[in-house]
Order: structure tokens, then sequence, then C-alpha cells
């Protein structure tokens, strides 16, 4: 039995992968898979339009709302969204929480006047931690506050929405239907799908239709959030399987009993992970409690001359993808909405015999 631990593309829950094999050969009794039909056909539109209500109901999107499936990953959106949301004279906040936020706003520079850094995360005795909101040096009149609520590569999350006057822009890439949330609070939610939604190379972009008027003249086509709501996400062909796919994971959610339930279970398997680091002086977290990742665990052996031993063995056991990002090193499991809590537990209990094992 193998368990992946990937940060993305990640798992995906395996009754969708059967599904989808099943349906590869003749999808609804038609003889041919979902990729070989018009997107214009009512049967694939039917399914796409399916796929966003499903959507809207795990996530309860308000109707003032635009949902689009749209191109290019997670990182399209860091150029996509300056260019809708924000002149090309206007001043942008970006906070700093790490590797992905810190991209995000190298690109938004290219189109805006200003982009300013409100905070970034400091190092604390507890580990490293994002500032307190009442510290972030943010600029009235910013056409938006852009952040990262879950940085992938340094497994640090800001579980507190922040509570700003500009319009609040999340990159919820690794984030997204893994916990309840007021979407009400957002100007825009972005995701790249590769982790808790489907394939690489696809997105799910949520904007609040208010903030559509704005966009630059310059913006492609292909990412005008305007024209893509009006063309209902068909301004071009779509990633016609990634939309099925991704429809096929709603479902999924949805039968299991919705984003509250995959919260609590990866509320218990991130408990799980955490108390083995924690317990076990051979292993170490190096974030601040308060701003740990549910979804990405990186962890420090006390002997990083044994990470390759380690990553071994883990194999063996069918524990796969645990290396570190090669930013940050040592270890990290990413433990997303498909990954089972037999998953967590089976790494628990390697990790507690290695370390038993290699004092
Ligand atoms: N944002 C976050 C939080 C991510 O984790 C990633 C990818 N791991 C990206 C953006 C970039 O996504 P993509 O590779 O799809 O462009």
């Amino acid at each position: 039995m193998t368990h992946n631990f990937s940060a993305g593309p990640a798992m995906l829950p395996a009754p969708v992968l059967k599904k989808a094999q099943k349906e590869l050969l003749d999808w609804q009794g038609r003889g041919v898979s979902v990729m070989e039909i018009s997107h214009r056909s009512p049967a694939y539109i039917a399914m796409a339009e399916q796929a966003e209500q499903d959507l809207r109901d795990l996530m309860s999107i308000p109707d003032n709302y635009a949902v689009l499936f749209m191109h290019g990953g997670g990182r399209s959106q860091f150029s996509a969204v300056p260019q809708n949301i924000a002149g090309a004279d206007a001043t942008v906040d970006y906070l700093d929480t790490g590797n992905w936020s810190q991209i995000a706003e190298k690109e938004a520079a290219k189109y805006v006047a200003r982009v300013n850094r409100v905070a970034s995360v400091t190092d604390s005795e507890q580990g490293k931690m994002i500032p307190p909101q009442a510290s972030w040096n943010l600029t009235p009149g910013a056409a938006y506050l852009h952040y990262c609520p879950n940085e992938t590569v340094d497994g640090i999350a800001l579980h507190e929405i922040p509570e700003v006057s500009a319009p609040l822009v999340a990159d919820m890439s690794s984030v997204i239907l893994a916990e309840s949330l007021d979407v009400s609070k957002f100007g825009v939610i972005y995701a790249g799908a590769q982790k808790n939604i489907g394939p690489s190379g696809f997105a799910v972009v949520i904007v609040r239709r208010d903030l559509l008027a704005t966009q630059q003249n310059s913006v492609c086509t292909v990412m005008n959030y305007q024209v893509q709501d009006t063309e209902k996400s068909m301004y071009n062909t779509p990633n016609t399987f990634a939309w099925y796919l991704a429809g096929e994971v709603f479902k999924w959610i949805k039968a299991e009993g919705g984003v509250q339930v995959m919260q609590a279970r990866n509320h218990a398997k991130a408990k799980l992970l955490y108390e083995c680091i924690d317990n076990n002086p051979f292993y170490k977290n190096q974030i601040h409690p308060q701003n740990r990742s549910i979804m990405n665990v990186p962890f420090q052996l006390l002997k990083p001359e044994l990470d390759n031993e380690f990553l071994k063995q883990a194999e063996q056991r069918g524990l796969m993808a645990l290396k570190g990002h090669r930013f940050v090193g040592g270890m990290r499991a990413s433990m997303y909405n498909a990954m089972p809590l037999e998953g967590t537990r089976a790494l628990v209990d390697f990790m507690t015999e290695f370390a038993r094992t290699h004092k």
C-alpha cells in the first residue's frame, strides 16, 4: 500500500481515479471519453455547470461571486490578480508569509505602480511566526491585500482571516476545501488545482463581481476575469479533462460529508503528526504552534546525516515523497483531503520506529 505525501501534484481520492479510469473509454454511455467531445456540447456544459454548482455548495459561495475555471495553475493568478483588479497606477499590499507570497509579490510589481510588503515572517523562541496584524504596515486606499493562508513550502499558515478595509485576495492553492471558510470576507480566492482539486495547470478563481470593472486594458483575454465570467470560463477551450476531474473531486467531497468532514479529518491527521514530532526529541518542526500548517508539515531529523536513510526506509514502507522542499531541506509531509488517517498513522508508526532504532 502506497501513501503519497507529495506536496503537489498530490494524491487524488482513489474512488475518483477509479471512476475516471472506468469512464475513460465510455463517458455517460457515449462510447468516447469526456476529453473527446466539444466543450460546447450540452452534455459537457451540464457537467461543467454541475461542477461549478457543487463547488458553490461546498464553499457556500454567495451569488455575487463569479466562479471561474482558468488555465495556468496557481502562478498564472499571480499576474492575473493585479491586472484584473488593480489599475496600473495602484498601490497593492502583500503579506510575506514565505516562498509563494514572495513570488506573487514580485510578479505583481510588473503591473502596478507600487507593491508594499506589509509584514514578513519573523523568528521567535517558539519558531517562525507571522507577526500579529496590529503590527502590519497597511496602505490606506490599497487596491487589495494579498496573502497566502497556507505556505506549501514553509508549512506556515495564517489561521485567522485578516480584517482590513481593502479587498482581500488569498492564494489558497494548498488549503482550499480543507477547512470551512467565510467566502464573503474575500475579494478574490484563487487556487492552483493540483492539491485539493484535481490535475495541475488548472485553477479555480472565486471573485466578487463588483471588482471586475477595474481590469487593465493589457490583460491577456484568456486571463481576463470579466471575459471569462461572461463566457462561463469558455472564452477559449478549457482544460476539459481537468474540469471533469475537479467535478468528480467535488462530488467525492460532498459524498464524504462536505468541507466540515474534511476539516475534522485534516485536523486529526495534523494533530497526530505534530504530536509525534513534539513528543520525540529525534524530530523537530520549526514553526510557531499558532502558525503551523495543517496541510504541509515540514520536519527535521535531529541527525540530518540520516535524511537519506530515513527516505530510503520510508519508501520501502510505501511512504513516498517525504523529501522536504529544496529551499527548506529535511522532510515534509503533505496531507491534503485525499490522504486518509491511516496514511498519517503509517507515517507516525514508521517515524517512531526509525527514531527508536537510530538513537
Ligand atoms: N501558490 C501556492 C501556495 C503553491 O503551493 C503553488 C504550487 N505548489 C503555487 C502557488 C504555484 O502553482 P503552479 O505550479 O500551479 O503555478
